[in-house]
């Protein structure tokens, strides 16, 4: 589905990732895995247009997207949770899941996909009405999952989702994921600093380090490495 080919981009004069070659396929679990300041985010930018890459290939089930803008992009359906999750706290959290039906598919399944968002996480129907805004940072990170699913994605992004929260609800957020990955043949791209989940939920795995690809196998694979255990496990 995902296949991107020695992929090069940064920021005006300052190269960041080099030569990165990569593949997603249909309901899978990849794992993208590696420090601060890795590049981790870059590719995700890279991927979805925010940024364009200098040189490489990114072939989404057989079309070129690497000069392609962002909103091209994400019509083709990927679909990303932004490192921060970015949602419009003023808003109610129903406002913020209908932003998330942003084409005609996506608003004409709205009330079906709205049901099911609400069944991943009844939390969010119980405070639909309230300001997104007051929510808890675990309740803001289900709120920008359910609505990058409601966009109906055929590639789910999802950068740094532990961030700040607690382990059980990072937990219930990879579930989803998975049962996406495993009941609807999405494929998934998490992107993670902490490795020992992500290997946990994910089939695969690449290690980014310096802006190149390091490492790279099965989760299990990955977790019996030397090199991952020692630098990332601390064991
Ligand atoms: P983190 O887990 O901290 O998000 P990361 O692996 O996602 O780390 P990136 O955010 O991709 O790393 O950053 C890789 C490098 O690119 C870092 O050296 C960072 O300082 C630099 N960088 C990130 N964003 C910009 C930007 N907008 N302009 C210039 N340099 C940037």
């Amino acid at each position: 589905m995902l296949k991107v080919e020695g992929l090069k981009a940064g920021y005006g004069a300052i190269n960041i990732l080099w030569d990165i070659s990569f593949e997603i396929a249909d309901g899978e679990i990849v794992a993208i895995l590696g420090s601060n300041g890795a590049g981790k985010t870059t590719m995700v930018r890279a991927i979805t247009g925010m940024i364009r890459p200098s040189a490489g290939s990114v072939q989404f089930n057989g079309e070129e997207l690497a000069k392609k803008s962002s909103r091209a992009i994400l019509d083709h359906g990927i679909i990303q949770v932004p490192e921060g999750r970015q949602i419009f706290t003023e808003m109610s959290v129903l406002e913020n899941l209908e932003m998330g039906a942003f084409n005609k598919q996506a608003k004409a399944a709205f009330d079906k996909n709205l049901e099911m968002a609400y069944t991943w996480f009844p939390k969010l129907k119980e405070r639909s009405k309230q300001a997104a805004g007051t929510l808890s940072g675990g309740e803001q990170q289900m709120l920008a999952v359910a609505r990058a699913l409601i966009g109906m994605p055929k590639l789910l992004i999802l950068d740094e989702p532990s961030l700040g929260l607690a382990p059980n609800i990072v937990d219930d957020i990879l579930a989803v994921a998975a049962s996406m990955a495993r009941k609807d043949g999405i494929a998934v791209m998490l992107v993670e600093q902490d490795i020992t989940k992500a290997l946990a939920c994910a089939d695969r795995g690449y290690v980014i380090e310096n802006g190149h690809i390091s490492l790279s196998g099965t989760s299990r694979e990955l977790e019996s490495n030397e090199h991952v255990k020692k630098a990332y496990l601390g064991i």
